[in-house]
């Protein structure tokens, strides 16, 4: 309507210009059936369908296709839209180009019937298409086909573009990054942006237009710097500069969250040149021009991308303080940044020989077994780009990718471990199959269950996914896990109990959760099977329960008493001295004693004797143990005492005397005797320390008919050892 009908002269004099020989009549042929079998349908936008595969035909002849590809173009819509059937395709054209005529509307059908919605499902969708395409001429075609339909999407209703915008830019752009088509990729991605964000669009267009001006002469002034010393060093080089396409500027944008303004290296300059190290050269002579940006220099020739671009990058601070990007290659590497897998298939009559090596080389990165000759090569390409994977549906459409060699055992697992335990066997295209069949590219795979299904162990040789060998094999041991699990429970239990920590409360306050996860374990469960098989030793799990006490009140006033012979000491913990302590009633150690720290459960730091028996047991873990010194001694210290002996007269005053002779009071004394005239004497002296106390042990043990003086065992564990 608005555009010329494109003339089919045009498209054949575009094809002689690179490919003189080329089979005129085929083309010819092909473009009078097409025009036949579109006669009278309209596109939306009123044009007649004809100019649809016209134009798709001349954006391969640009690409410098061969007849076959330029064919296919005209011809690509037939069997989808016309009355034309594929035996009469195949009548007309052979066998070959009704072969891709065929690719190409099978991808349609998957477009429809698999319309990536999602973008999680694109990667799949991508590497579906490429894997299921067997000629490299089905990709070129569907692309051209797509680049004009995206050209022109404003004829069509808004979801529809908005649909056909974002498939393009999850699945075709990057399926033309990938074939290294940077040139198709950016129209396709402005194009894409231009429909999904229209309005962003609009206004990053007119910020451009308003720099065009400015832009230019920038442009210009650099050029000529750049060409001057270019010059001086006799280094032939054709430079260009221009304003990076949208899409890319667009996404720095977001990236950076910035506005054009602050922007200015949306300015990109690429620098062609004979030879790789003339390249490098170029790049030194910039970087005298101007300081590179550090980390910006970027070497794709040494390091060719993935899909085989080679380019020097680097950005400088430019004349002004602007950073701008410089790329540097040579003209074949250019030819294939720009065109990619299309300048492969290039019609290589009257090419020079020598150069199709060198452009065909990268293609050895992406596919193996490359044959002498390029053509023969290319032709046998099949552009198996993922051979190792399988591209399978669920009945909803939905893609799962697998390793080749995958079964339903793998698939039922991918849908859901749960569908996984409980598979029974499976429908493949409808057609019940055994669960050892190895699924196929395409296939639609329905799995079916039963709740008395379980796994087994010959499950293990079916799946090869480490997904499911996983699944398979958790669901084995778990038997052998419940039972480490209980053990571990008891141990663990059990040495709680001993050092006095209540388990309960662990888990109550979230420690046991916590615990756990210190430990990389997701449940208390995991933690405990652990320790129940001798994975984890009990005491590294229990140290740190020990020291993450939450916080405690303070004791009752009463507390400090508890356990404790009331005295006037005061025993100070190294580095925390607001902890409050108290002597163990087990030793009662004195000031003078050697002593030691143990973290109670909310009663503070019992002191005890160095050498009591009690603090060696209860240090189970040293990490309770905490050092403790003797501070100023305020007062007295009450000792208990036990003393054994001959019952006579005079006993009480002898032992009175004794203490008074050593100044110590006796605070309290109880006198006891049985039938066999032996007494015992339980009192308390008060003492100022363990000298002071063996002052007063001599002395009670130097009275005649004293047997034994020791301080009191106060507990019944105590009293059993001195027996
Ligand atoms: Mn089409």
């Amino acid at each position: 309507m608005t555009e010329p009908l494109p003339r089919f002269e045009d498209i054949l004099e575009i094809v002689s210009g690179y490919n003189p020989g080329c089979d005129e009549d085929l083309l010819r042929r092909a473009y009078v059936y097409s025009a036949m079998a579109h006669r009278g349908q309209v596109r939306v936008s009123g044009e007649p369908y004809l100019v649809h595969p016209l134009e798709v035909s001349r954006i391969l002849a640009e690409m410098h296709l061969d007849e076959v590809a330029i064919a296919t173009g005209l011809l690509h819509d037939l069997l989808e839209d016309t009355w034309v059937t594929e035996e009469e395709l195949e009548s007309q054209f052979g066998e070959h180009i009704t072969g891709l005529v065929k690719a190409l509307t099978k991808i349609t059908t998957m477009e429809q019937s698999y319309a990536a919605r999602e973008a999680a499902q694109a990667e799949n969708v991508r590497r579906m298409l490429l894997a299921s395409i067997v000629d490299v001429r089905v990709i070129l075609v569907k692309l051209a086909d797509r680049l004009h339909n995206m050209r022109t999407l404003g004829f069509l209703p808004e979801d529809r573009r908005k649909r056909i915008a974002a498939e393009t830019m999850e699945i075709y752009a990057p399926i033309a990054h990938r074939l290294g088509m940077g040139r198709l990729k950016a129209e396709l991605e402005d194009l894409a942006l231009a429909y999904q964000h229209p309005d962003e669009y609009r206004r990053l267009t007119e910020q451009l237009q308003q720099r065009e001006e400015m832009a230019a002469s920038l442009i210009a002034q650099i050029r000529t710097t750049i060409t001057g010393i270019l010059e001086e060093n006799s280094l032939p080089a054709e430079v260009r500069g221009r304003i990076k396409h949208l899409y890319s500027i667009w996404t720095k944008l977001r990236r950076q969250g910035i506005g054009l303004d602050r922007v200015y290296d949306f300015l990109a300059f690429r620098l062609i040149v004979d030879t790789v190290p003339h390249c490098y050269a170029a790049l030194g002579l910039i970087h005298q021009l101007w300081r590179p940006v550090p980390g910006r220099i970027k070497d794709y020739i040494a390091m060719p991308k993935p899909n085989a671009y080679q380019s020097l990058h680097t950005s400088v601070i430019g004349p002004e303080g602007q950073p701008f990007e410089v790329q540097i290659r040579t003209r074949d590497m250019d030819e294939i940044a720009e065109r990619g897998i299309a300048a492969h298939w290039l019609y290589k009559e009257g090419r020079q020989p020598g150069h199709d090596a060198e452009r065909v080389s990268w293609l050895h990165s992406l596919v193996e077994g490359h044959q002498e000759n390029p053509r023969d090569f290319l032709n046998s390409l099949k552009l198996n780009l993922y051979p190792e994977e399988v591209y399978t549906f669920t009945p909803k459409g939905e893609v799962f990718a697998f390793a080749r060699g995958a079964t339903p055992i793998d698939f039922a697992y991918r849908v859901h471990t749960e569908v996984g335990h409980h598979c029974v066997g499976a429908r493949i295209n409808g057609k019940l199959v055994p669960l050892r069949t190895a699924l196929a590219n395409g296939d639609i795979v329905e799995i079916l269950t039963s709740t008395n299904q379980v796994p087994s162990r010959d499950w293990l040789d079916i799946a090869v996914s480490g997904r499911a060998q996983n699944k398979i094999r958790a669901w084995l041991n778990r038997g052998e896990k419940e039972q480490a699990v209980e053990a571990g429970r008891r141990l663990f239990d059990r040495e709680c109990r001993k050092l006095g920590l209540r388990v309960k409360e662990f888990r109550e306050d979230g420690r046991m959760a916590k615990l756990a996860s210190d430990h990389g374990f997701g449940k208390e469960d995991d933690l405990l099977a652990a320790i129940g098989c001798g994975r984890l030793s009990l005491r590294d799990v229990l140290v740190p329960l020990v020291r993450t006490k939450p916080p405690q009140p303070p004791p009752p006033p009463g507390a400090r008493a508890r356990g404790a012979v009331a005295d006037g000491s005061v025993i100070t913990v190294r580095g925390q001295r607001d902890l409050l302590t108290f002597r163990a009633q087990c030793c009662n150690p004195l000031p003078g004693d050697e002593i030691v720290g143990y973290v109670t459960r909310g009663r503070g730091v019992a002191v005890h004797a160095a050498n009591c028996p009690n603090i060696r047991k209860l240090l189970f873990t040293s990490e309770r143990e905490v050092e403790v010194e003797w501070g100023g001694v305020t007062g007295a210290f009450a000792v208990p005492l036990h003393v054994g002996f001959e019952d006579r007269p005079g006993m009480l005053a002898s032992l009175s005397q004794a203490a008074n002779g050593e100044d110590a009071n006796i605070r309290s004394c109880h006198l006891a005797t049985n039938e066999d005239r032996l007494g015992t004497a339980d009192l308390v002296v008060e003492v100022d320390g363990r000298s002071h106390l063996d002052r007063v042990f001599t002395a009670l043990r130097h009275i005649d008919g004293v047997t034994s003086v020791e301080v009191s065992l106060t507990t019944p564990e105590r009293r059993l050892r001195a027996l």
